[in-house]
């Protein structure tokens, strides 16, 4: 079927940028960003532009399949796994009662399946047990909105960016987390002077055009933010009208500053910073009247998560800069939906449309509204509790949707512990080996983005639609259709006869609005009557949506907030420290996040060569001098052990790391790595109020990785690499690629190599190269004249360019120079190697760019015109100035 060019969404971030997908005559998918959608205005990120590479089926989980623990799981039809279920989970109910079961889903997740699985769960099943993978990322922002305003309400829009005299980032690295509207920022920042402060205990690639950067000690936000409050009343800041009109708490938030923050040069102290940049940051917020404040994971993902959001709002608040054009405290998401998750209650601690348990007035409408005959009358179990009681056996069903907790909550042996005593675990996902689909009893085959339709919430409260451009391959559903049939079999059918996202989509409007009379922020009382034809043609629109009153003016203008007196609270913050400090043995802190090209768990982005290239290997990043105490080497590999767990990787120095913290990405796991589970390592203590694990802040320490060899393999072929201590996998374009590492050499290497790579293909060439006293072993197999798969290894990290090879395996036919070059890794004399990639939107290589730059293109301006890097996604920019000032 042909769907032409199809307006959607990204699944990625939480910028939610407009995409356009087009399916050629062939078949080919092509992605591009769509030019009229208000968040993107057309610009993609790496990871956007790869989305049509992303597509494919390996790997896909296609059939529902019961027994999965078994060596032989079973394919069935729909109907059985479906009764399966509802019988499972039935029958636990009926002996344990409905807190014994629990759903766990995904910011990834659109409105529509949302809302379904929350009906289910607090609306019928009786408990409020279902959490999301967005309690990970931005729960502690829903915690700190709803103290301060008495309610989740974001206050700021994208549009505010490029209004703000001001920009405050705070623990955001949006160059690679947000790519595209960090790009919006730097546009903004050229054609108006915008100035920008970076907060952030890494010098992150967001620094580049940073006016200041404070990498503060990591930890201490609410000291600065407590002090930036009390500089303003000294200094003589505040807007008391604005206080006095639409606030309370000032007083009591004020002595809670004071107590934490008396002076300028103790707050420098505590926050281990320089005081004249703590002075010129203070300066900088007290003139700007325009300001609006950006915070992220570094601040949510922490055990003071929310007294850290009100730190920030506080200020906000006592300079009267909300409700204002360019000017707020502004929380964006990680996740494409994890605001539509925050709308229709997704969260355990939520009821329904932003009402909550705390009145049994909202549990009492909410029950009337969905006729609900069971409704859960108190907050269930958030991520990590549920995890517990999964593990103590409370909860013995749980149903997994469209995420992967034994990679990405804390403690993550524990996880795996959890899911592998449950005694019933129900997995629904796109993809069919991951690190939880192997708990699973029951895999549920998920339509994945392009093949389902729905709604998403951005960052700045704009709902976009998801839509459909790929026909669904084999028995995948849409996840909003499992969870209503399961309902229908337990015996809910009147409450969950959809038959379309649309009309999930009306009934979750209507609720909105349901008794609202303005009481509540969220409301799309102007889209409860939307047609199919208006459902399918919905243009991005944020809300609030009003029947009566379209065009809402901007939230908060009128001075009034979603408090009982319609008050803003200010919030006494008292500086707590991380839960756990560093010690002897654990001197080091451990922070995690992303990096720029790779998404969560890979299950995606993995699959695109180009993604793969920026960063090859899950890398620990330490600087120099704690690297020399701890004994590693740039470019050798370290254990990384905390109380909790422990992991293998690359070392990487940096004297962008402070001292002291040592960084280590999220995204590797099982799949595509020996040992490189961060979140194995991470401490699973919380914030008391969010529940938001503290993601940033772990005592470990490093040691070095006593390798015999070193070694690194590219192959058409996937392999399985025996008897190797250290494996990092990545897709290239025609080949994998195989970082490895072995703690004893094999006896013969000749052996070794052949029995891994020689196969019974076509006409084979072999050619090999053993140095035995230098431990040096290299062999090339080519096979019809095409390179099949070569091994380099070596007793030191010291090892050829992989990316001239890399290259190789796109030549149809390998040329007499690539031939006469194979063994020793080197292009012959004509030959280039394109170095490893920069610029993932355009492929260009870290080598080209270099001969570009040696051959006089003395600016980014000028490397863009002469090899297109840096011209799409601008993620590359900080990396190309740098190697710009290098030369
Ligand atoms: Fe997708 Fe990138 Fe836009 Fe985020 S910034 S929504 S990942 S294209």
């Amino acid at each position: 079927m042909s769907y032409g060019d199809v307006k959607t969404t990204c699944p990625y971030c939480g910028v939610g940028c407009g995409v356009i997908a087009s399916v050629a005559a062939d078949g080919v998918v092509s992605v591009r960003g769509d030019p009229e959608h208000p968040a993107n205005f057309g610009r993609l990120c790496s990871k956007g532009s790869a989305l049509a590479e992303t597509l494919d089926l390996d790997g896909r989980l296609l059939y529902p399949e019961i027994n999965c623990r078994n060596a032989a799981p079973t394919r069935v039809s729909w109907d059985v796994a479906l009764d399966h279920i509802a019988q499972k989970f039935q029958s636990i109910i009926a002996t344990h009662g409905p807190d014994a079961v629990a759903f766990y889903v995904s910011g990834q997740l659109c409105t529509e399946d949302y809302y379904v699985a929350n009906k289910l769960m607090k609306g019928f099943i009786g408990a409020a047990n279902i959490d999301t993978n967005s309690r990970l990322c931005m729960s502690s922002a829903v915690a700190g909105y709803k103290r301060a305003f008495g309610s989740d309400t974001v206050p700021c829009d994208y549009q505010d960016l490029e209004l703000a005299d001001l920009i405050v980032l705070v623990g955001a690295n949006m160059a690679w987390c947000h790519p595209v509207l960090y790009q919006r920022i730097r546009a903004a920042r050229e054609q108006r002077g915008t100035k920008i402060v970076v907060i952030d205990p890494r010098k992150t690639a967001t620094c580049e055009f940073a006016d200041l950067h404070l990498p503060l000690q990591p930890g201490t936000d609410t000291t600065l933010f407590n002090g930036l409050l009390n500089f303003l009343r000294r200094e003589d800041y505040l807007d008391f009208a604005f206080l006095e009109a639409h606030t309370e708490g000032f007083a009591a938030a004020l002595n809670a500053a004071r107590a934490s923050s008396p002076t300028l040069p103790s707050v420098a102290q505590a926050c281990g910073l320089d005081p004249a940049s703590v002075a010129e940051f203070y300066r900088m917020f007290a003139r700007s009247t325009a300001t609006v404040t950006l915070y992220s994971q570094g601040v949510n993902q922490s055990s003071a998560g929310v007294d850290k959001c009100n730190s920030i709002i506080n200020c906000h608040l006592a300079t009267g800069r909300i409700g204002k054009p360019g000017a707020g405290p502004f929380s964006i998401t990680g996740q494409p939906n994890a605001m539509g998750g925050r709308e229709v209650g997704g969260l355990a601690n939520q009821l329904a449309a932003h009402m909550d348990f705390d009145a049994t007035a909202n549990i009492e409408r909410v029950a009337r509204f969905w006729s609900a005959t069971n409704i859960a009358r108190k907050p269930g179990l958030k991520a990590v509790d549920l995890f517990d009681a999964i593990h103590a056996g409370g909860v013995k069903a749980v149903w997994i949707v469209a995420t992967n907790p034994a990679v990405s909550l804390p403690d993550a042996n524990k996880v795996r512990a959890a899911l592998q005593k449950c005694e019933f675990v129900v997995v629904s996902d796109c993809v069919r080996a991951t690190d939880t689909t192997q708990y699973a009893h029951v895999l549920l085959p998920a339509a994945a983005w392009g093949e389902k339709d729905g709604s998403v919430t951005n960052s700045e409260r704009r709902i976009s639609r998801q839509r459909i451009f790929l026909d669904v391959p084999g028995e995948a559903k849409p996840d909003w259709w499992m969870f209503a049939q399961v309902a229908q079999r337990m015996g809910h059918a009147h409450a969950f006869g959809y038959d379309t996202p649309a009309q999930i989509f009306r009934e979750h409007a209507r609720l909105s609005a349901f008794e609202n009379e303005d009481r509540r922020d969220f409301n799309l009382s102007g889209l409860a009557q939307l047609d199919d034809a208006g459902y399918r043609q919905l243009a991005p629109v944020t809300w609030p949506v009003h029947a009566a009153e379209p065009q809402a003016p901007r939230l908060f203008s009128d001075g009034k907030f979603f408090t009982p007196n319609r008050k803003a609270r200010l919030i006494p913050i008292t500086p707590r420290a991380p839960a756990h400090a560093p010690d002897i043995e654990y001197p080091l802190i451990l922070n995690t996040g992303r990096v720029r090209d790779q998404w969560h768990t890979m299950t995606r982005t993995a699959k695109a060569p180009r993604l793969n290239a920026h960063e090859v290997e899950p890398c620990v990043t330490l600087h120099a001098r704690d690297a020399q105490q701890c004994g590693v080497r740039d470019g050798a590999l370290a254990h990384v052990a905390s109380r909790w767990g422990s992991l293998l990787a690359r070392v990487r120095i940096s004297d962008e790391q402070r001292m002291g913290s040592v960084f280590v990405p999220i995204h590797w796991n099982d799949q595509f790595a020996s040992n490189a589970t961060v979140d194995a390592l991470v401490n699973p203590v919380v914030d008391p109020l969010s529940g938001q694990p503290e993601s940033k802040h772990t005592p470990v320490r490093v040691t070095p990785h006593a390798a015999a060899w070193y070694g690194f393999l590219l192959s058409r072929r996937l392999l399985a690499v025996p008897h190797v201590n250290y494996w990092v996998r990545a897709k290239g374009q025609g080949y994998y690629r195989y970082e490895l590492a072995g703690a004893a050499k094999p006896d013969d290497w000749a052996d070794w190599a052949r029995a891994l790579l020689c196969h019974s293909d076509g006409k084979a060439e072999w050619s090999e190269f053993l140095d035995k006293r230098a431990g040096r072993y290299r062999a090339a197999r080519v096979v019809n004249n095409q390179l099949e798969s070569c091994l380099f290894v070596a007793p030191d990290p010291a090892l050829p360019s992989r990316t001239w090879l890399a290259g190789l395996f796109e030549q149809e036919l390998l040329s007499d120079s690539a031939r006469a070059g194979l063994l020793s890794g080197k292009p012959r004399q004509g030959d280039s190697d394109a170095g490893e990639v920069v610029c993932a939107c355009f492929g260009v290589g870290g080598k080209t760019i270099q001969r570009a730059i040696e051959n006089g293109a003395d600016s980014v301006a000028a490397l863009g015109e002469q090899l297109q890097a840096g011209t799409n996604c601008g993620s590359c920019i900080p990396e190309l100035k740098k190697m710009l000032l290098r030369d």
